[in-house]
């Protein structure tokens, strides 16, 4: 894949990029190594002072960056906004909270026959961050700001349709103040990933993205020894009960579905809804997706700009034109408009059989699945059918009911009466084949920490020893 920002509104190709030697990508792995050894030493405080200032330069540069994003990758500029001022506060959030995150953790010295005994957590190393184009600025952020808090070191190989947001992610830690080299990107093809990850002085790698590349990293990682967190795709199923408000339901399924053009993880995907509610809800729900306005990213009156490449758009269009020659119905959409750009209309599909490539894979633009079920053990059943689980959500006022939702799906996080999102402030990841490992929240910082026993004793004759006491 070339190395080049190619805007999706116009297919005009903006940029390009040759891609990093091998010479200059082992000198960047020397610097960030470097860097490590200079970052582990500093303070907890100093470091968020840098991640502070990094917040403030995202603020005073939000207008700017959000238009880069939109060029590079379509997404609406309100979204890349509202994008932009998410990784401020995320960057904030761990400033804040990461003295507290890391602090050392007594244990019972008395129950392991100490005088002192606890837990600390300390960096790692330099870390390779793999990541998608689809939240160019948010995917970094969350992996980065933890990890710099923590005093890892980080090397960005990210996506190669935004290369020019990576560069700007690089000059954003350095310009707050991280030692050179503390925050790295490596303007490199997805091929150059395995020399990077099997180089001794990376210790882990972090991947966001498609199920085979997860596959891949993790297959490279397992042969180094070395830790990963995956982040990968999901197939959300948002379920609509009896109970629940059809109106609040239908507008949540809307923008869950079609945010970011269709272009998220966690996305709602699968619309499985009660017969005694299906027609009620669908006829919502078709109305909002067929109401969108679908246009230029950079028009406040656009709902949906365009998917991020062609190929992207090929895929998607394919999938649906799978289920219509397998007899499903278009409710709305599913015709690819005339003209420049790789534009692609909500689209709501119903009548999906398990034969249908809908039924089972991920589809990644504005493209919903109808599911008609008549009970809430077919909904779980339904829900939990396929290889992905990542996200969820269950629409229903009934108190019963929401806890057995919270129990019976199968995904890494369950959201109950609103679409699903992330926040600093919770642990985020997914379970079967969405991956493993969770990011945000102090679990997300721990991920690349070691976890560190300290045991202090008194030194003297049979201390340690005695009744349970034995070693491996
Ligand atoms: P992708 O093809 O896997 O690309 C993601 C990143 O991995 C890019 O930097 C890509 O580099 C690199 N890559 C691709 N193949 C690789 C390989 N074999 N070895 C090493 N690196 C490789 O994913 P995408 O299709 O662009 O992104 C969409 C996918 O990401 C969807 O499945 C979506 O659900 C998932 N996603 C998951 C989350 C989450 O938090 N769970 C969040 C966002 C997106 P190149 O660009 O150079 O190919």
């Amino acid at each position: 894949m070339p190395i080049a920002t190619t805007n999706p509104a116009t297919g005009a190709v903006l940029r390009s990029y040759d891609p990093m030697s091998q010479e200059q990508v082992d000198a960047a792995i020397e610097r960030t190594d470097l860097a490590f050894r200079e970052l582990r030493r500093t303070t907890v405080a100093q470091r968020g002072r840098w991640l502070g200032a990094a917040a403030d330069l995202l603020d005073a540069e939000r207008d700017e960056t959000a238009r880069l994003m939109t060029t590079e990758m379509g997404k609406t500029y309100a979204a890349a906004r509202a994008e932009v001022t998410k990784c401020a506060a995320a960057c904030r959030f761990y400033a804040a909270h990461a003295e507290r995150m890391l602090a050392d953790e007594p244990a019972d010295a008395r129950a392991v026959k100490a005088t002192r005994a606890f837990v600390r957590y300390q960096p790692i190393g330099p870390v390779l961050a793999v990541m998608p184009w689809n939240f160019p600025l948010w995917q970094v952020v969350r992996f980065a700001a933890p990890a710099l808090m923590a005093g890892n070191t980080g090397l960005l190989k990210h996506a190669s349709n935004v290369p020019q947001t990576a560069l700007y992610l690089e000059d954003l830690f350095r310009r707050a103040g991280f030692p050179e080299g503390a925050f790295t990107t490596l303007l490199v093809g997805s091929d150059a990933v395995e020399r990077v990850l099997g180089d001794p002085r990376v210790r882990a790698a972090t991947l966001t993205g498609s199920e085979r590349a997860g596959r891949s990293i993790a297959q490279i990682a397992g042969r180094e020894l070395k830790k990963t967190v995956l982040e990968l795709g999901g197939s959300d199923p948002f379920v609509v009960m009896p109970s629940a408000d059809l109106d609040a339901a239908a507008e949540a399924a809307t923008t869950a579905r079609c945010q970011n053009n269709g272009q998220s993880c966690i996305a709602a995907k699968r619309f499985i809804v009660h017969a005694d509610v299906y027609d009620a809800f669908a006829e919502r729900f078709v109305a909002n997706m067929a109401a969108l306005t679908v246009g230029d990213p950079m028009d406040p009156a656009t709902d949906v700009g365009p998917l991020a490449s062609e190929g992207g758009r090929d895929e998607v269009h394919a999938q649906v034109r799978d289920a219509v020659e397998r007899d499903a119905t278009v409710l709305c959409g599913g015709e690819v408009p005339d003209g420049d750009g790789w534009f692609y209309p909500p689209t709501v599909v119903a009548d999906l059989t398990p034969q249908m490539r809908m039924w089972s894979e991920e589809v990644f633009g504005p493209v919903a699945g109808l599911y008609r079920v008549s009970s809430y053990d077919e909904a779980i059943e339904v829900a939990n059918g396929t290889a992905f689980g990542l996200g969820s959500n269950a629409w229903t006022t009934d108190p019963d009911e929401q806890e057995r939702f919270a129990t019976d799906l199968d995904a890494g996080n369950v959201f109950v009466n609103g679409m699903t999102t992330s926040f600093p402030e919770l642990p985020f990841g997914g379970v079967k084949n969405s991956g493993y490992g969770r990011e945000l929240s102090a679990l997300g910082m721990r991920e690349f920490c070691n976890t560190k026993t300290v045991w202090v004793g008194r030194g003297e004759e049979g201390a340690g020893a005695g009744v349970g006491a034995h070693s491996e």
